[in-house]
């Protein structure tokens, strides 16, 4: 794959001050051309979110902007505190925007709902007195989505998909970190959701295992195609699990550019093309911090 297949877009308005370092990026959007008749699945509108203390307001980021179509795997990479996990937890609803909106299928974004299940880092995102298929049936039958037979039918499907069919009547504390995330995204994707939302989902396993996860992760969407909004700071496993990257300055978060990397997996890791991309990425993310336009 030659460099050039990678498409690089500029954000208008927040370029940085100084010039990109050369080889510049290529001016393409062939991610946006693609879709150019077809509205976003979710669309992320100038939005600026804020935690408000009595002390103080901490501004988490600033007007973003991004598209969301069907059965891309969208990637918000960013440093840590860039505010990536504020924009997932408002387009998950527990946020509101002060600026700006958020709009799932057109419709504004304003409570939490079952077409946005969230998968978190932390292995306890698992109620430890649930069997296995208990967990992955649970927001099934508390959404009313499904009744209790049908549920369990679904919940196994999905647990077969990721390979635990055959824990499904043990308890939490009985899998491996990376058994517990599975679990987890089983879980999710019985919801059906309109897009599922994954919050640094691996950082907390081993390599190897990590590695693993994105493989599995990839084969069950090339499997189910489901629309995904992934967070993490790896510009690796962005590039690897990514189709299209949104590249977050520092604090608050801004959008630097967006990255076509639909054509990156896991057999181009180490390879030159993957190299220089993620050095580029790693230089667009860092190198500006002092002229960032505020
Ligand atoms: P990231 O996920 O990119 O590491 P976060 O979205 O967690 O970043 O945080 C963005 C910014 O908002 C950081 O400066 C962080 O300190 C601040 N922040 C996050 N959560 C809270 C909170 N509950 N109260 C106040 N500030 C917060
Ligand atoms: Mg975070």
């Amino acid at each position: 794959m030659s460099l050039a297949a990678t498409a690089w877009r500029a954000v208008p308005g927040h370029a940085p001050v100084r010039p990109a370092p050369t080889p510049s990026p290529v001016p393409a959007t062939p991610a946006q051309g693609l879709h150019a008749d077809t509205a976003a699945l979710l669309q992320v509108d100038g939005v600026s979110l804020e935690y408000r203390t009595p002390e103080r307001v901490v501004r988490a980021t600033h007007r973003v902007s991004f598209d969301v179509h069907q059965a891309e795997r969208f990637v918000l990479l960013g440093p840590s505190g860039c505010g990536k996990s504020t924009l997932l937890k408002a387009v998950a609803g527990f946020i509101p925007p002060v600026e700006g909106a958020i709009r799932l299928d057109g419709r504004t974004v304003t409570a939490p709902g079952p077409d946005r299940i969230v998968v978190f880092q932390e292995f306890d995102q698992l109620p430890p007195w649930k069997t296995v298929k208990q967990n992955v049936m649970f927001p099934l039958l508390a959404s009313r989505t499904l009744g209790r037979k049908e549920a369990a039918e679904r919940a196994l499907h999905y647990l077969d998909k990721v390979g635990l069919a055959q824990f499904a009547d043990v308890h939490p504390h009985q899998l491996s970190g990376g058994m517990k995330q599975r679990v987890a995204i089983a879980r999710a994707l019985a919801m059906q959701p309109r897009v599922l939302l994954m919050d640094e989902p691996f950082a907390a396993l081993d390599a190897l295992t990590r590695r693993r996860m994105q493989e599995e992760l990839l084969a069950l969407w090339d499997e189910v195609r489901f629309t995904l909004l992934f967070v993490t700071h790896s510009i690796e496993e962005a590039l690897v699990v990514g189709s299209r990257i949104a590249l977050l300055s520092p604090h608050p978060g801004r959008m630097r550019a967006e990255i076509n990397s639909h054509a990156y997996g896991l057999e181009s890791l180490g390879g030159d093309d993957f190299q220089a991309t993620a050095q580029r990425i790693h230089r667009l993310l860092f190198e500006h911090e002092e002229g960032v336009v505020q």
